[in-house]
């Protein structure tokens, strides 16, 4: 192999695609460093699903007992009604195991510190702090920080999200590129005073769904919130004003909202955002390339998240290797055996919403019938398998190690 480039590479956000790039580059002989704004790793969000190509990437980390061992193990839903009378219920034997809920559903921060802790002793990561300015050339990418002395970078990587600031600077503004899907999402720790054994319970309304799950072997629960939405103009930073335009958007309601609610102020991990979808028509310019979310968020509907920014990253990480580091052939391959997935895991979301937070009270039956149906159609399976048929939409190519 040819003597590799560009080794020196920043990478904005310290979630799941920017710690799992670090992963892999270090690996191929690279020298990664990762800014996160955050003063910590951050905790919070909902349970993911890490399912067809990411499990095996996982695995080729040599992660994936530990991914097991901190699995939810949560073993199914029922939708309620008004008085908490169960209308219907799923469970993951219902799919013969596969999809929702297999055992490789962990929760999102205890994948993002797994990543972490596999990666911290080799990687250089720099907490609180965030790129302020990004002047790129031939030669590198001369990078200004918030706070820490400018540094030049041969590559930088935006691992930084659905808004991301990396794609600001080097792409243009958001609104350029992202799509509302017509909801918003809030999820937050609460006391698991539900009872929940590895359960979820949820309630719908026309057009949202208010619910909990048990989380950390039943010591604590997680309220999720998700209602339909035309845009709603708020601050991104502005935590206080989330809460309250979630407290707006659910008042009134009855089974245990009110109670769930009442832990929306004190929730140390609270967490809201519109789903959105970020489309672009390339992820990458001069020296400057995005990962996960910042450059093809599927948006929550798709529940295909973590699963594209953990085959993103080795992809990305793969094709630079085997380009020797040339970032122009690396990122353009990165591209193409990518993109499929990115497709089909943003398309798959675009039919969830309706089965998740049904339109009407008729709708919301409909769901409920189909739901008690679920266990006797002999097609079961392949409606349980769709979100591992799309995770599985491009294979890992085997790398250079
Ligand atoms: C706290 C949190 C909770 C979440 N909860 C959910 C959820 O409940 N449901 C769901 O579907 N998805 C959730 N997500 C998004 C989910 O993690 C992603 O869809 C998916 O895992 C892809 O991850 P990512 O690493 O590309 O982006 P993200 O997980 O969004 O991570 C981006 C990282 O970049 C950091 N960052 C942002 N701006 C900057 C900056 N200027 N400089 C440096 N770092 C920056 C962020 O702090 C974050 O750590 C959550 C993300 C976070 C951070």
């Amino acid at each position: 192999m040819n003597e590799m480039k560009n080794r020196n590479v920043l990478i904005s956000g310290a979630s799941i695609a920017g710690p799992a790039l670090a992963f892999w580059l270090k690996r191929y002989g690279f020298t990664p460093t990762v800014v996160e704004k955050a003063p910590a790793l951050r905790e919070g969000g909902q349970a993911i699903d890490v399912l067809g190509t990411a499990t095996e990437v996982v695995r080729r980390m040599g992660l994936l007992d530990r991914v097991h061992e901190m699995s939810t193990g949560k073993r199914g839903t029922s939708y309620v009604d008004a008085n908490g009378k169960v209308r219907a219920s799923i469970s993951s034997e219902a799919f013969n195991g596969v999809g929702a809920n297999g055992d490789t559903e962990i929760q999102r921060g205890d994948l993002a510190r797994v990543l972490y802790e596999a990666t911290r002793d080799d990687v250089e990561y720099i907490f609180g702090d965030s790129i302020a300015e990004l002047v790129q050339d031939e030669n590198g990418v001369r990078v200004r920080f918030e706070h820490a002395a400018p540094r030049t970078f041969d590559l930088v990587i935006g691992a930084d999200g659905a808004h991301s600031h990396t794609r600001t600077l080097a792409f243009g503004p958001e609104s350029r590129f992202a799509r509302h899907m017509g909801y918003y999402i809030s999820i937050y720790t609460v006391p698991n005073f539900l009872g929940l054994d590895h359960w979820e319970q949820d309630y719908n309304t026309p057009g949202t769904i208010a619910g909990a799950y048990s989380a950390r072997e039943n010591t604590e629960a997680k309220a999720i919130f998700a209602w339909a939405s035309d845009p709603i103009d708020y601050d991104y930073r502005d935590g206080a004003q989330q809460r309250k335009i979630v407290a707006e958007a659910f008042s009134g309601q009855s089974w245990q909202v009110p109670q769930l609610l009442a832990h929306l102020d004190d929730a140390p991990d609270f967490y809201f955002d519109a789903m959105t979808q970020i489309r672009m028509d390339s992820w990458h310019t001069g020296r400057v390339a995005l990962v996960g979310d910042a450059g093809y968020c599927a948006s929550p509907l798709s529940g295909q998240g973590a699963d594209l920014s953990l085959v993103g990253a080795y992809i990305l990480a793969g094709e630079l290797a085997a380009a020797a580091g040339d970032h122009t052939a690396g990122f353009a391959n990165y591209d193409r055996q990518l993109r499929p997935m990115v497709e089909a895991c943003q398309k798959f979301a675009e039919g969830t919403g309706a089965w998740y937070a049904p339109a009407s009270k008729a709708m919301i039956r409909f769901r409920d019938l189909n739901v008690r149906l679920l266990p006797y159609l002999p097609w079961r399976g392949l409606i349980g398998g769709a979100p591992q048929k799309v995770a599985r939409t491009v294979e890992a190519k085997d790398y250079a190690a």
